[in-house]
């Protein structure tokens, strides 16, 4: 049966897919200590879905098995954030995954398509359920467990026939397969994402405090981002794949076929200013069905003021002067700040230039 399994996640395009049975992962003291110690920052429902993710029959009752799916969204010939060359119009980096359509959209038809296939092969009372990042499993764990890949230093999962650009996928099921064997750890005395980090998140190999993090400021956090942390953001407006962009086995890095037709002309260097010029209707036609409509256009704005003010170009406060009276307060707040950068940083207006 688990071979007709892994034929059919073949076919529905998922670049890996391995099995590991339906026990707890083994990091739940590391899990529960980080948690204690607040290192999620404001992502309560880690907190109130902890149990349940440390034990998956708390999630599907009679849970045998847990398969794990790994799709590629690296693109061939795909830089990382070339730098803007000089006296050029101020542009934002996005990480990569969000260079493509929502996920979630793209890959929840195959995922479904291939948890029916399961019930099915299992027959009359099998159940299974299907999370893209979501569900309440952790999942990059058990993806270690399961073999796709191993967790690195940057606490990200790494697979030597990926590298560090893939989404991961889950089915947990009644249905028992056989397991495949654990990865196991080879970032050796590799340091390099360790030293990328701008805002020294990893606190130490295979710790990442979150609040720390630009992924997590950028995209999960609601509210104000720390002002001491917002000149190492700079030009980062939606994520950051530093740590990931550095790692040596992005050389085993291929294409899948479910990301490549998601992916997004435009999206990999957009104008910061005409983004800040954005009302509410415009942000919902532009970013439907985006990974951008995670941050709302109160988030997503607040993200450009900062990387705004970070350029230090007396060219951008024109657009930073408008977007100080937003009527949303959490970007006028940044763009103010931006403009008390900038400005200290010797840049003129645009107006009176
Ligand atoms: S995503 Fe960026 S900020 Fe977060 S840990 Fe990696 S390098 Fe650091
Ligand atoms: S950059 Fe080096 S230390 Fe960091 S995850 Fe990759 S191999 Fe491990």
């Amino acid at each position: 049966m688990k071979e007709q399994v892994l034929a059919r996640a073949a076919a529905l395009g998922f670049d890996l897919c391995r099995v590991t049975d339906a026990r707890g992962p083994e990091h739940a003291d590391a899990f529960r200590r980080w948690l204690a110690e607040g290192m999620h920052g404001g992502m309560a429902y880690l907190e109130r879905t902890a149990e349940r993710r440390l034990n998956p029959d708390l999630v599907l009752p009679g849970a045998q098995s847990i398969l794990l799916l790994a799709i590629s969204y690296h693109r061939s010939g795909s830089g990382g954030a070339e730098a803007s060359e000089e006296g050029a119009e101020a542009r934002g980096v996005v990480a990569r995954y969000a260079r493509h359509r929502d996920y979630h959209h793209v890959l929840g038809p195959p995922l479904s398509a291939l948890r029916e296939f399961v019930n099915e092969l299992g027959g009359v009372g099998t159940r299974s359920l299907e999370y893209i990042d979501t569900g309440p499993i952790l999942e990059r764990d058990l993806a270690h467990r399961a073999g796709v890949g191993f967790i690195g230093k940057h606490t990200n999962l790494i697979s030597r026939e990926l590298g560090n650009w893939f989404f991961l996928g889950s089915i947990l099921t009644t249905l028992q397969l056989e397991p495949d064997a654990a990865a196991v750890h080879r970032c050796g005395t590799c340091t390099r994402c360790l030293a990328a980090c701008p805002t020294g998140a990893i606190t130490e190999p295979f710790r990442l405090d979150a609040r720390r993090c630009i992924s997590y400021l950028t995209i999960e956090h609601r509210g104000s981002i720390p002002v001491e942390l917002r000149p190492a953001i700079g030009d980062r407006i939606f994520g950051c794949d530093d740590c990931l962009a550095v790692c040596p086995w992005n050389r085993f890095a291929r294409e899948g076929r479910l990301m490549r037709e998601a992916y997004l002309p435009g999206f990999d260097r957009p104008s910061l200013v005409e983004l800040l010029g954005m009302d509410e209707a415009t942000f919902r036609v532009a970013f439907r069905g985006t990974p951008f409509e995670r941050a709302k256009r109160r988030g997503l704005l607040r993200n450009v003021a900062v990387a705004l003010g970070n350029t230090g170009d007396g060219r951008v406060l024109e657009a930073l002067e408008r977007a100080a009276g937003d009527p949303e307060p959490l970007v006028a707040e940044h763009a103010r700040w931006a403009i008390e950068r900038i400005q200290a940083r010797g840049g003129k207006s645009g107006r009176s230039e």
